[in-house]
């Protein structure tokens, strides 16, 4: 017997999900013998082989694991007193293991099925009410991407709000963190509005703005009292937005009790690791009045169909799914998995633990600040929560060099100032560090003990909290580690995540997220660097972003990428900030009309809205694909002013449109610039390059064909890749070589996250990527194939083939029985699976996307329930089962009901056992369907009292 000892990268053939055997009897079934030839039909003729991955042969996990940490070694983790928006904090390890660490957690869709997301609602509904208490401003979102884009958020919100109709200029204090000002500068500018920027205790005159954005504490630490500006702001009729650090309220009086319109900010410190910038969650809350101007997700109370309290998402017509490009903002993947674990940060500390940690950092800070004084040095702040800011004068360089040298990192102000804030992890011994890196040589260093007996607190006594936090049961009851463990995995069993089912979700690509790929992101090297951090510390990172670019440029055919943007509505803003940037370098400022078909994905108009165009719808053709006389019409007639087109590709109905090279050639000639939009990037990696057959400017979402997990509706990645002539316009910070233009508070984005998609490139390699994209196809035809007798599939390619995903067509059944997509949708639910996308880009149908992940058996198992529901369907077209009370109307069926007096006609067993193999395995959702109706009639979207909830 021979035994084969070379390491062959068994990768691949774990993140595939068909082996062998059953790819060879899918293939049968369509009528082809290799998936060349599957990939060869499916691929218009126009477009073939211009993707040629030129990347080194995949890695195994083991090879690929040692190779990503010998990357991660190269990251230098000095102590980092930076500051400005970001701290060092301890991640509680049992929300390490059971949240963060957890597929049941990091694995969720965002929770538009209410019915299989009782669990992560209730996360975020617990993260709305920390945020809510926190601010003192009763409503609150369920989070935003970072600070700095959340204070841009505030800025546009003011700007629709504000009684001051006439203005178009915004105030933003130099104060607030640098990072927040460029991204609010770049926000502002293509939307006409002027943001000054200044001292806003030398401000006169205030009927010049519409609104302001303050910083509270400062970000030099100044904790300033400005309740009497904001009334001055008020009678000008401004609205004011403040940033305010979440910890330091727990001590301090809350915007909202101050009279502030909005409170924005960023919730790392609540247990989020640093990760070099991201991803963490931002929160939004304001006043009860602008509720229905919220940008972002809200989770809100409703009932279900058993009138039982039940948790979904409130307003969606505010969202750009619903209202497009007059949405309240663009967002769409947001920071759900990071809000959870500030959440449950709050939910283990409590009210007292999280006073404890904001007093012990405070008390730190102004023992620190008295030793320093103590020693001669000025240090500017005389009311201050965590931070200090040095005046050093001539010394500054010195005792920067001599900071570096002691690995410890300071902020570096301007020439005469240093910075420090102390955090969670500051103790004694790091304080007595800092007396001996400032003190003159020989100087006696202050004794520690003495000041901490004599050191008082310097908050401003006016502006200590009175206001209780966080009196809610679920911030007092989890304390205990048994405790905690078991309410997540509590909240956990409620859901509906990878790990339990195929979540065929099309457009989502929820595919594998390996663990493999997952393991390098809660490391130390990548997980507690500053974003701020000198260069020299974070080569690791460097080469990790620089060999990222690299291979997503082969995986698109673009010349260059960004990893800045971290949504895929982000890329696509700063893919068409890119395009207006390019039109104003060569003189055509006049350029701002965006065609978007009229299938497009909502954040497509909503983004072009933000970017300052004017959208112009075009139509779809029969079969669901451009219509491209139509197309090249609109693309004439506003020829002078055609910025861009926006398309998805292949496209939003699942197919790989013949005339692709023929659209991009129409813009072009018409003084355009194509935008692709890579959500589908699934069917084309390793096939066919957007960069390749006329694409200028594409996102990817790396959280969807890259492998980040969904984490229940973010974090997410957003890259842009662009064709050499847009480089220059490719977003900066102040951070990186090229400054101007940041769409992000941080210069890598959501950076700690990148390794999945490392990961995920390196074991794929050339070869693996393109077999994904090839069995993502196979998957896609297989089930369109076996469902089509059953429902129609409602667009194909020109062979009667779909691309990644298809769409079954559920409209005519709606006509022969009642029967909607929903309750499709919600009895899938009964048989243990999460529904497919509902009416998207068709109202009136299911689409389809299994991912190359899911095995032949996942798929089976999948199209026996869809045809056993057809069964169902044709039961109440004929009569046998009654036409409203059906299993599919009642749909899901909760086990209280199948325990209660039961009335339907229909059995117990059919309503939750439709198949026998659910005996063995069956998931109950908690709740019955949910009413959405009642929920936004009657707006709740904070932890409701105990008493309430008796009520109900
Ligand atoms: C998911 C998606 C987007 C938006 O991406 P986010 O990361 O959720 O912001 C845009 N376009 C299409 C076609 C998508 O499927």
């Amino acid at each position: 017997m021979t035994i084969n000892l070379s390491t062959a990268n068994e990768f691949i053939a774990r993140h595939i999900g068909p082996r062998q055997a059953d790819e060879q009897a899918m293939l049968t079934t369509l009528g082809f013998d290799s998936l060349q030839a599957l990939s060869a039909s499916v691929i218009p003729e126009g477009i073939k082989g211009t993707s040629v991955l030129n990347l080194p042969a995949g890695q195994s996990e083991a090879d690929a694991l040692a190779s990503i940490k010998a990357i991660a070694a190269k990251n230098q983790l000095h102590k980092t007193y930076i500051g400005q928006g970001y701290y060092n904090c301890h991640t509680p390890s049992p929300i390490l293991r059971n949240l963060l660490e957890n597929p049941a957690w990091y694995t969720a869709y965002t929770p538009y099925q209410p019915e299989i997301s009782q669990g992560r609602l209730e996360a975020l509904l617990n993260f709305q009410t920390l945020i809510s208490d926190l601010t003192g401003l009763p409503i609150a979102n369920a989070s935003l991407l970072d600070e700095a884009t959340a204070a841009a958020e505030a800025m546009t919100f003011c700007k629709r709000l504000s009684k001051n109709k006439t203005s178009e200029r915004f105030f933003a204090s130099r104060h607030c963190h640098p990072q927040t000002l460029d991204v609010l500068r770049t926000r502002a500018e293509p939307l006409g509005i002027e943001v000054v920027v200044g001292d806003e205790r030398e401000l006169s005159d205030l009927s010049p703005f519409f609104g302001a954005l303050l910083q509270y504490p400062a970000s030099n630490g100044d904790v300033f009292d400005y309740r009497d500006l904001v009334e001055r702001f008020h009678a000008a009729n401004a609205l004011v937005a403040v940033a305010a650090d979440l910890l330091a309220l727990t001590l301090l009086t809350p915007p909202g009790e101050f009279g502030a319109d909005v409170a924005i900010g960023s919730a790392q410190r609540f247990g989020v690791p640093l990760g070099f910038g991201g991803p963490h969650a931002a929160y939004f809350s304001t006043r009860d009045a602008f509720k229905r101007d919220m940008p972002g997700r809200l989770v809100g109370m409703s009932v279900d169909r058993h009138g039982k309290p039940a948790l979904r998402l409130a307003m969606q017509t505010r969202e750009q799914h619903i209202r497009r490009e007059k949405a309240t903002s663009n967002i769409c993947t947001a920071q759900v998995l990071l809000a959870n674990i500030a959440s449950m940060y709050a939910v283990y500390h409590g009210p007292q633990g999280l006073t404890q940690i904001a007093r012990r950092i405070h008390q730190l800070t102004a023992i620190l600040a008295q030793g320093l004084k103590g020693l001669g040095l000025n240090v500017e702040q005389s009311q201050f929560f965590d931070t200090l800011t040095l005046h050093t004068g001539n010394r500054t360089s010195a005792l920067h060099a001599k900071a570096q040298a002691r690995h410890i990192n300071l902020r570096v102000v301007d020439d005469e100032r240093l910075g420090l804030s102390l955090d969670e992890t500051s103790s004694q011994s790091d304080v007595v560090a800092l007396w001996a890196l400032l003190a003159v040589d020989g100087q006696t260093l202050p004794d520690f003990d003495a000041l901490a007996q004599s050191v008082t607190g310097t908050l401003p006594a006016a502006l200590l909290r009175q206001s209780a936090i966080l009196s809610h049961p679920v911030f007092n009851r989890y304390h205990s580690e048994t405790e905690l463990m078991r309410y997540l995995r509590r909240l956990a069993d409620k859901d509906l995540a990878l790990d339990r089912t195929m979540i065929p979700l099309g457009s989502c690509t929820m595919k594998l997220n390996a663990a493999s790929e997952m393991i390098p992101v809660t490391w130390a090297e990548f997980g507690n660097l500053h974003p701020f951090a000198p260069a020299e510390q974070s080569q690791g990172y460097q080469q990790l972003t620089r060999e990222l670019e690299l291979m997503l440029c082969e995986a698109t055919g673009y010349d260059a990428v960004s990893l800045q943007p971290n949504a895929g509505s982000q890329g696509e803003y700063a893919g068409l900030l890119a395009i207006r940037a390019y039109h104003q370098s060569r003189g055509e400022e006049r350029r701002d009309i965006c065609l978007i078909p009229s299938s497009a994905h909502g954040t497509n108009p909503a983004t072009a809205h933000m970017a300052g165009m004017r959208v112009v719808v075009t139509a779809c053709d029969a079969r669901g694909n451009v219509d491209i006389e139509d197309l090249r019409a609109k693309a004439i007639e506003h020829r002078d002013h055609l910025a861009a087109l926006m398309i998805t590709y292949p496209s939003t109905h699942g197919v790989f449109e013949e005339g692709i090279r023929e659209i991009c050639g129409i813009i072009h000639d018409n003084g355009g610039q194509v935008y692709i939009d890579g959500a589908n990037m699934n069917a084309m990696v390793g096939l066919c390059a957007p960069g390749k057959f006329g694409g200028d400017v594409s996102h990817l979402n790396l959280h969807k064909t890259f492998c980040i997990p969904h984490g229940g509706g973010g974090p997410g990645v957003g890259p842009i890749g662009v064709k050499s002539h847009l480089i220059p316009f490719l977003p900066g910070h102040s951070a990186l070589e090229r400054k101007e233009g940041a769409v992000c508070a941080a210069p890598f984005g959501s950076a700690s996250i990148l390794p999945i998609t490392w990961m995920y490139i390196r074991m794929m390699g050339g070869e693996g990527l393109k077999r994904a994209s090839q069995l993502a196809i196979l998957n896609a035809n297989y089930i369109a194939r076996r469902l089509e007798e059953h429902y129609p599939v409602l667009y194909s390619g020109a062979n009667g083939l779909v691309a990644h995903e298809c769409i079954l067509d559920l409209r005519p059944l709606k006509e022969t029985s009642g029967i909607s997509v929903d309750d499709v949708a919600k009895r899938l639910i009964d048989f243990g699976f999460h529904a497919p996308t509902m009416s998207f880009p068709v109202a009136g149908t299911l689409m389809i996307e299994p991912t190359e992940s899911e095995s032949k058996q996942e798929l089976d198992r999948f199209c026996e329930a869809m045809i056993r529901i057809r069964e169902e369907i044709r039961a109440v077209e004929n009569g046998s089962l009654d036409k409203d009370d059906n299993p599919l109307k009642n749909a899901p069926h909760t086990a209280a009901e199948i325990v209660g007096e039961w009335t339907h006609p229909y059995s117990r067993e059919q309503a939750v056992y439709p198949v026998a193999s659910l005996i063995e395995g069956k998931y109950w959702p908690p709740v019955g369907r949910v009413d959405n109706v009642f929920g936004d009639r009657n707006l709740v979207c904070a932890c409701p009292s105990i008493e309430s909830y008796q009520e109900a």
